[in-house]
């Protein structure tokens, strides 16, 4: 079932409603968040398209009632979404974190120098290159003609494409079966996570590992990170339904981390059953999940009262401020602070611009809100009363960067969390 977006300018066919759950196949879903229609998050808008309506599309989260994976209800056609990515791996601060990975998994798994490895959504091939340092014959697989650009020309080779069942066999073909198979950050992309694990089963050797990272659902319940979701996240991941979808193909989690990257996030370790020695960690996870009732249908409810109670506390904090004539603008202009935004209904009313550090934001407009987007050195030089910090997960980093506004008497207002106005009101 086809529906059309709000605006025109997009095919027909560009946004599909599932009828059945993408890992357990049933189709009994619990719907329990409504974020409304919203234009893309990453969709940044140039001058000249302030012109054109947006596409909007809707976005509303459901709990698969059998398997227990949270999903988006609508899908729109990755080739909108995914075209020209603006994310790069070696573009955030976690290059340490690339680092202890890349470390982590040649000596886990990549005993031989020479071992193959691929990874799906290479990006712009920051962890790969990293590996191939390390002795290991390397290979990338990203949709997105940008970022994969880049890594080529840092010398990782990289297959412009969507990662497939059939890619994974014509790469087998060609390169020999993987000792690793690596996915970060893109498996909640995926709408097909049986064609995945089928293209995994293709690609993987018999002893080889699949090692996968994602945001872990278990955010969302301790701190109400409804911002993880936005159209591209198709799916919230947890280990009890991963765990049936690996199992439908011979596959088995052997071990787990909860990271604090992002939130928290999940990497999962997946052998061909039987093939790794299963580690405590796994059973450990499975109980917090079973602890924040992520497996039963009426924790969801309570989560969505949560988030709108939320809401209605960080919006009156808002325009009570505006109403004494504060001036406010949003810091950091990425997709979760545009569902942060569209969700809590505040735009141009209240915020004067959003800034940003990336130069490809700068001078462009955020999608939904068509706020401005300036750069940080001249939002230093014009500061606001106070920053909205929709890069509110980046807390600590921002608040050291921008201690001189602090100093001078800014103040921040966080989105989410506990915390409303830091440093604390007098
Ligand atoms: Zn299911």
């Amino acid at each position: 079932m086809s529906v059309s977006p709000t605006a025109s300018g997009v095919e027909a066919g560009a946004c599909v409603a599932r009828t059945n759950c993408r890992i357990c196949g049933s189709r009994q879903f619990e719907p329990f968040l409504d974020l409304g229609e919203q234009p893309l998050a990453n969709a940044l808008l140039t001058r000249d398209a302030l012109d054109s309506p947006e596409p909007r599309y809707p976005l509303q989260s459901q709990v698969c009632t059998d398997c227990g994976l949270v999903q988006l209800r609508h899908v729109v056609d990755p080739r909108i979404l995914f075209a020209d990515y603006p994310y790069f791996s070696s573009g955030v601060p976690t290059a340490a974190h690339f680092a202890d990975y890349a470390q982590e998994l040649v000596s886990r798994f990549l005993p031989v120098p020479g071992a193959f490895v691929c990874e799906i959504a290479s990006n712009d091939g920051h962890l790969l290159r990293l590996l191939r340092q390390a002795g290991a014959r390397v290979l990338g697989v990203d949709p997105a003609r940008n970022v994969a650009a880049v890594a080529n020309k840092r010398g990782v080779p990289t297959i412009v494409d969507f990662f497939s069942s059939k890619l994974a066999a014509d790469i087998r073909r060609t390169h020999g079966p993987a000792q690793l198979v690596i996915a970060n950050n893109v498996v909640a992309h995926i709408d097909d996570h049986r064609d995945l694990v089928r293209g995994i089963a293709n690609l993987l050797a018999d002893d080889g590992v699949f090692v996968m990272e994602a945001p872990h659902l278990s955010d969302m319940f301790e701190r109400l990170t409804f911002d993880t979701i936005y159209h591209e996240h198709l799916s919230s991941l947890a280990v009890r339904p991963l765990t049936r979808l690996f199992g439908q193909f011979g596959f088995e989690i052997f071990d787990v981390k909860l990271l604090p990257v992002q939130g928290v996030s999940l990497r999962a370790y997946v052998a061909r059953r039987g093939r790794r020695r299963m580690q405590p960690a796994v059973s450990g996870c499975l109980a917090r999940e079973a602890a924040l009732g992520l497996d039963r249908m009426t924790s969801y409810a309570a989560l969505a009262r949560r988030i709108g109670a939320l809401k209605a506390d960080v919006v009156s904090t808002v325009r009570q401020l505006k109403a004494r004539g504060k001036r406010i603008a949003g810091y950091g202009a990425g997709a979760k602070g545009n569902t942060i935004l569209l969700y809590y209904g505040l735009g141009r009313d209240e915020f004067d611009y959003a800034t940003d550090e990336q130069s490809s934001k700068i001078g462009k407009f955020m999608p939904g809100t068509r706020l401005p987007i300036v750069d940080i050195v001249w939002s230093r030089q014009h500061p606001p009363d106070y920053y909205f910090l929709l890069a509110w997960n980046y807390k600590d980093v921002i608040l050291r960067k921008e201690q001189e506004f602090v100093d001078r008497g800014g103040k921040f207002i966080m989105p989410i969390g506990d915390e409303r106005i830091i440093p604390k009101e007098v």
